[in-house]
């Protein structure tokens, strides 16, 4: 049983923010809360761009600060995990898989972030947890980590990643359509992704 498993663990790779949780849209409603305004969901769902300040009427500078100055409450109050995230990867952890977080959250906020993902039931381990990276710098340690998988939401991260041995996946976001790699739209689909 143990060889078995040996024999068939993968190494899994995930990006966190809007990938396995829903953190932009958990932003524009605290944008909405601390702007005192009512910008329509709708609005949220047709942004062609990662950032969200353009729908709150804010130039990019002030969308930077506004980005910054919320970023305790964003991070760590209730953001929700997508549907079947959690359950998904307890999944994976239980048959043996690898679990690796790779995040360009800051490092200031990595030991919170891990924290807060075991609360929320993502299976977590210390040593796979990687942050404070620039986006076009995750190609490295994925390369190095020789992940046999990697999801991630972003044009710019994963216009960076080409590679025989990864399979790579976008989630599926108004912001990355153009991108013709394969697709992921509910973590339900990754059962049948590694049965292929
Ligand atoms: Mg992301």
């Amino acid at each position: 049983m143990i060889k078995q498993l040996r024999d068939t663990s993968m190494k899994f790779g995930f990006d966190i923010d809007d990938t396995l949780i829903s953190l932009r849209e958990h932003a524009f409603h605290i944008y909405n809360k601390n702007l005192n305004k009512n910008i329509p969901i709708d609005v949220f769902h047709e942004i062609k761009k990662v950032e969200i300040h353009e729908a709150f009427g804010l130039t990019a500078e002030q969308g930077f600060n506004m980005w910054n100055s919320s970023l305790e409450e964003i991070y760590y109050t209730s953001c929700p995990p997508y549907p079947d995230a959690v359950e998904t990867l307890v999944e994976l952890s239980k048959q043996g898989h690898e679990i690796y977080y790779i995040t360009a959250r800051p490092s200031e906020h990595g030991e919170r972030t891990k924290q807060w993902l075991i609360e929320q039931g993502f299976p977590v381990q210390a040593e796979k947890f990687f942050c404070g990276m620039k986006d076009q710098d995750k190609v490295k340690i994925i390369q190095e980590l020789k992940l046999d998988y990697y999801f991630d939401d972003k044009p710019d991260v994963l216009n960076t990643l080409s590679n025989d041995s990864l399979k790579v996946y976008v989630m599926n976001q108004s912001y990355n359509q153009h991108l013709t790699i394969p697709r992921i739209t509910n973590w339900s689909e990754l059962k049948e992704i590694i049965n292929k």
